[in-house]
């Protein structure tokens, strides 16, 4: 498929479908200091490619819910405020993580299973703009944007 939408296109995009609010999308740390603005943090790739599986999807797709009073809070863009990231940098140890570069995301879809999502993704991954990963075996969706640089659309990692 061919994209040439540029990134201002995919924001406005993204934020006319109301497929997803910014604050699914970050923690509560980046939403209270940069609100709406928050937007500059999800990488481009990461925007266009939840944009094209919501749409082709077409069914509900839940990312963070700490706004709403839910226990999700580290499911898109983590901070090193966050608990997951902060963690790691009091035991030295390096996080490079597709959450902290605003790249990945892990959610769940409406009435669907974790590997069911995954086996739609494959079967359609002619609608991904860019190269993704997701993470096998494992009870909810993580998708990220980071190219492997191996050609392949979809590379699969053990978290
Ligand atoms: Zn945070």
């Amino acid at each position: 498929m061919q994209t040439t939408i540029t990134r201002q296109q995919l924001l406005a995009q993204m934020q006319t479908s109301r497929y997803f609010t910014i604050q699914e999308l970050v923690c509560s740390h980046v939403y209270q200091r940069f609100g709406n603005q928050s937007w500059q943090f999800i990488h481009t790739h990461l925007l266009h490619t939840l944009f094209q599986v919501r749409q082709g999807i077409n069914k509900p797709i839940h990312i963070n819910n700490w706004a709403r009073g839910g226990s999700f809070s580290q499911r898109g863009l983590r901070c090193n405020l966050c608990q997951l990231a902060s963690t790691k940098s009091a035991n030295k140890q390096l996080y490079l993580s597709s959450h902290c570069l605003g790249a990945g995301v892990d959610f769940d879809v409406k009435g669907m299973s974790a590997p069911q999502v995954r086996s739609w993704i494959k079967q359609h991954q002619h609608l991904l703009p860019h190269p993704i990963r997701l993470e096998s075996d494992v009870n909810w969706v993580h998708l990220d944007v980071y190219d492997m640089l191996n050609g392949k659309m979809i590379n699969y990692f053990k978290g």
